[in-house]
């Protein structure tokens, strides 16, 4: 069973942010802004590529509920989901990060071309 499967069925603790049948938000245990919340669904699926419309539907208000709660609406907040190796997904298990409580950096590549196709 996957981490945050574990922290759904409470075998592993969690600072819980909101909850109902269907998602879950907790801080991260490792914070990489002032406020870094998870938001995942109670379901195991691997990643965004995984995720039905009907299940994102439902999500998108979770995490919008969320970003309320946390006053985050007010000055803005940042929202990512990583996917596979390349995205620097570290858990198998669909999660989004809201990052937010000060004005996020942009990181830019400088040996990106955006005229070339992969
Ligand atoms: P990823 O790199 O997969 O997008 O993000 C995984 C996130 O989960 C990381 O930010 C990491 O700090 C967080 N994380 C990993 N294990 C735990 C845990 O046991 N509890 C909590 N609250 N966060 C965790
Ligand atoms: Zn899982």
């Amino acid at each position: 069973m996957c981490i945050f499967c574990k922290i759904v069925k409470g075998e592993i603790p969690s600072n819980k942010v909101l909850e109902d049948d269907e998602f879950l938000a907790f801080h991260d245990i490792n914070p990489a802004a002032p406020v870094h919340i998870l938001v995942i669904p109670k379901v195991h699926l691997e990643n965004f590529q995984s995720v039905n419309p009907e299940l994102m539907a439902k999500m998108t208000p979770f995490i919008q509920k969320v970003a309320n709660l946390l006053e985050l609406d007010i000055n803005g907040y940042r929202l990512i989901t990583n996917n596979g190796d390349d995205g620097g997904q570290e858990v198998p298990h669909l999660h989004f990060h809201i990052l937010g409580g000060k004005k996020l950096p942009w990181h830019r590549f400088d040996d990106a071309n955006p005229k070339e196709a992969i």
